[in-house]
């Protein structure tokens, strides 16, 4: 096969570990940068061009976009869909994935677990939402935000009322979180590939934090989820229509719930924590699935 790689960096971790499992198997990979092409939209052929000449024949597109290139990423696989490549995710459930209201809104309607949560663009009765949400200690989260920042616990009622006028101060889109402490700065990453969790592993949160993003000086290790967790984890993928998704769920008092589902989930904290072939797994699954024009998403989104 020949597979493009949507990704801004061919050395990171992630990337190199896709070109080593393609290469293993016999396949081709070219890293594109995203923002560097260019595309005629206005064709009855549509192309792509990059670096001065035109992408063609693909078998599958990867994409790896990061969350700042949302826009035209979305854009540059859009066009790969259009000219009937196989994307490993489809355009429409990333952009789906990157917005976290739009997403609790998905998961919520199929009855998905999920920590009671509230939004409100100008609330004129901040002491109500708060309340709706059960009071403090409670979460704000902006609505873009990744790698945990943008995610602040609120301890008291006042806390809470001043970080929310703050946030609505500077037109941040926010979210008002139930907190789940029971969780215990825990999350649990589920690696769904094709409908089924290959790996999972359990991430803490450094003492006095509690978020468990990596990022924020969280550590991975092994765990062993329960059968609900497992079909959750599943669900929360196929409603958001992601092939291969990063699924995070807390453990809470009433169960499993999600508190998102990453459409580019990292490869080294999973692999080294589970010793697993993740990138072998997902250049497989394109193996068995990159039929020419299957993309339910062609010429649309
Ligand atoms: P980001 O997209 O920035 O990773 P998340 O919504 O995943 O934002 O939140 C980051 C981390 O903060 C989570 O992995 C979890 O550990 C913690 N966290 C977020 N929301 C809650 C909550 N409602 N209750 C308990 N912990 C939470
Ligand atoms: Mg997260």
């Amino acid at each position: 096969m020949k597979i493009a790689l949507l990704s801004r960096n061919k050395n990171l971790y992630s990337s190199r570990r896709l070109i080593e499992a393609a290469d293993e198997r016999g396949h081709e990979v070219v890293v594109i940068d995203v923002l560097r092409t260019y595309m005629n939209i206005a064709s009855h052929k549509p192309s792509i061009h990059y670096k001065g000449k035109e992408l063609d024949d693909f078998d599958a597109v990867i994409p790896r976009i990061g969350a700042s290139v949302t826009f035209y990423g979305a854009a540059v696989l859009r066009q790969f869909e259009m000219m009937g490549v196989f994307p490993l995710n489809e355009s429409v459930a990333i952009t789906r994935s990157r917005d976290k209201l739009r997403s609790l809104q998905l998961l919520s309607r199929k009855g998905i677990g999920l920590p009671v949560t509230v939004y409100a663009s100008k609330p004129d009765d901040i002491k109500d939402m708060i309340k709706m949400v059960g009071g403090a200690p409670l979460v704000i989260k902006i609505l873009e935000g990744t790698q945990g920042i943008g995610v602040v616990l609120a301890e008291t009622q006042k806390a809470a009322e001043s970080v929310i006028e703050g946030f609505m101060g500077v037109k941040a889109n926010i979210l008002v979180q139930e907190y789940i402490k029971e969780a215990n700065g825990a999350d649990i990453r589920c690696f769904v590939i094709g409908g089924k969790v290959v790996a999972a592993m359990k991430r803490q949160a450094s003492s006095g934090e509690f978020r468990s993003n990596i990022h924020r000086g969280g550590s991975a290790e092994f765990i062993r989820i329960t059968p609900e967790e497992r079909s959750t984890a599943v669900r929360a993928a196929k409603i958001m229509g992601l092939n291969v998704a990063g699924v995070d769920l807390l453990r809470s008092n009433h169960g499993p719930v999600v508190m998102e589902v990453n459409s580019s989930p990292g490869l080294e904290g999973i692999e080294k924590v589970t010793g697993k072939d993740i990138a072998g797994m997902i250049i497989e699954y394109i193996e068995k699935n990159n039929k020419f024009g299957k993309t339910r998403t062609r010429g649309k989104g």
